[in-house]
């Protein structure tokens, strides 16, 4: 590549810099190198549900991606209306249906390891992949004009022009930033200034409240002991107070697919509370494995349908939801934030991943504009902090909504469920990105004085 316009560094090769890697790839003047962690770039977990927006952005990344996924798809893909989720009341012996959800767009239900490697393929001549580099830390200069320094666990160092921080959860840009914030409040452009110890307390993840106990149920068992059961006949939420559990066929129908999900009402609502005396953490580890006994403990007094479910189960794994904060900004100077680093959130929207992947897009089309170079990409980063951040931050908000409805937690009559969960949820497929693109280009072109 003759020199490049600009160079960007990816730190975390997961859902959302692979993404960002791939968007980015449809600009080959830019230099990407993404720097991940692990040996190899592996996804921990089984399956990924997109609903349809975020969808549609993945789509937006070129023909052989679009079509290599749609391969992967169990069912096909239709932007048409269908049944979501069938909402169950199953905090007695025999449950009772509250609810059908209708969403536009098939549930979009990848494997992990599928989309991952979809992915991978789809990265262009300008990306270049580390493998086994943990960053440790970053430096960048005080007025953010020179390259910035990545130091990683290993003892080398890399340069770049823009860092992105896609490390997940426990990311290490996000440390960093918020203690450069903490150290210059007055850096942060994004006009939302907090005390120092507002900043440090965004550093460490914080915990949501939230157990996920995931299994695979055999269908062949469940088929022995529940013919008709309800569980083969699509996607199902079993509510009852402070639980949660989603079921689905997967492995084209070989197994039952169980997510069921505790949560702490208290730890909940201050989970995302920017207070910097709330800060709740979950010391023991993530993820466990647990049994069946676990299971039937956890969940017991749940209707008898779900009893059979768990019965059958032969292992599975616990998995503690740990969230973010909300963050005062995803961008300082020349690094921003992206997908989980940025904004963690609980699971009762399904849109971890798809906020990833529409901060990806956003990201990559704001840096791919012709108009920006090296002199102007602090405007580009600004204008992604200022569309995006509202946007992903009330998905975060809404999700933990949703699972204060759906938990059956105080203050939620039956009787305003449908409505609510609704109400939470339809932006997920009513709605387009192009919208928020749109404004951002026109706020770029604004900064940029075009
Ligand atoms: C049990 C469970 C089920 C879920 N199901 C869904 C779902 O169905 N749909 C959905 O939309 N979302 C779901 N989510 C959320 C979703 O998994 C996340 O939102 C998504 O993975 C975020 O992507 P990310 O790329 O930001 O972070 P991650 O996927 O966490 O990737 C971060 C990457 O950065 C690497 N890394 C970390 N630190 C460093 C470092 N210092 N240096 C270099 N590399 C580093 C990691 O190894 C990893 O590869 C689920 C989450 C859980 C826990």
């Amino acid at each position: 590549m003759s020199s490049p316009r600009f160079r960007v560094a990816v730190c975390g090769g997961g859902v959302g810099g692979l993404t960002l890697a791939v968007a980015l790839s449809r600009y080959p003047d830019l230099q990407v190198d993404i720097y991940e962690r692990a040996r190899s770039f592996s996804e921990v977990g089984a399956g990924i549900v997109f609903m349809l927006r975020p969808f549609k952005v993945i789509r937006k990344l070129g023909k052989k991606l679009e079509e290599a996924l749609l391969g992967k798809l169990p069912v096909p893909f239709s932007e048409e209306s269908s049944t979501g989720f069938r909402f169950r009341k199953s905090d007695q012996p025999e449950g009772e249906t509250l609810f059908d959800m209708v969403i536009r767009g098939s549930l979009i239900n990848l494997h992990r390891a599928d989309f991952q490697g979809v992915l991978l393929d789809n990265l262009g001549p300008n990306v270049k992949t580390h493998t086994s580099k943990r960053l440790h830390s970053y430096s960048q200069s005080d007025d953010g004009t020179l390259a910035n320094t990545l130091a990683f666990e290993d003892g080398t160092t890399a340069t770049c022009d823009i860092l992105v921080g896609a490390d997940g959860v426990r990311s290490a840009v996000r440390a960093k930033m918020m203690q450069d914030l903490a150290r210059d409040p007055t850096s942060n452009s994004s006009g939302e200034m907090r005390a120092l110890q507002e900043y440090l307390a965004c550093i460490e993840p914080v915990f949501s409240g939230v157990i996920a106990h995931r299994a695979l149920i055999p269908a062949e068992k469940l088929r022995a002991v529940a013919p008709s059961h309800r569980a083969f006949g699509g996607v199902y939420t079993w509510v009852a107070k402070g639980r949660v559990i989603t079921t689905y066929p997967v492995s084209m129908g070989k197994f039952v697919n169980l997510a069921a999900n505790s949560l702490d009402e208290s730890l909940m609502r201050s989970a995302h509370s920017i207070d910097a005396n709330h800060h709740q953490r979950y010391d023991g580890d993530w993820v466990k494995s647990i049994t069946k006994d676990d299971f039937l403990d956890k969940f017991e007094g749940m209707e008898k349908e779900v009893q059979t479910m768990l019965d059958l189960i032969e292992s599975g794994n616990a998995w503690v939801i740990n969230v973010t904060k909300n963050l005062p900004t995803h961008v300082h100077g020349r690094v921003a934030l992206l997908g989980d680093a940025a904004h963690a959130m609980t699971p009762f929207l399904g849109s971890g991943a798809g906020q990833a992947v529409e901060d990806a897009y956003m990201l990559s089309e704001l840096l791919g504009d012709y108009r920006v170079t090296l002199a102007t990409l602090s405007h580009a980063l600004t204008v992604y902090d200022e569309i995006r951040r509202p946007f992903s931050t009330n998905v975060a908000r809404l999700s933990m909504e949703n699972g204060f409805t759906a938990g059956l937690q105080s203050g939620t009559p039956i009787s305003d469920m449908e409505e609510r969960v609704n109400g939470a949820w339809s932006w997920a497929w009513e709605t387009e990105i192009d919208d928020s693109m749109d404004e951002a280009r026109k706020l770029l072109g604004k900064r940029l004085g075009a």
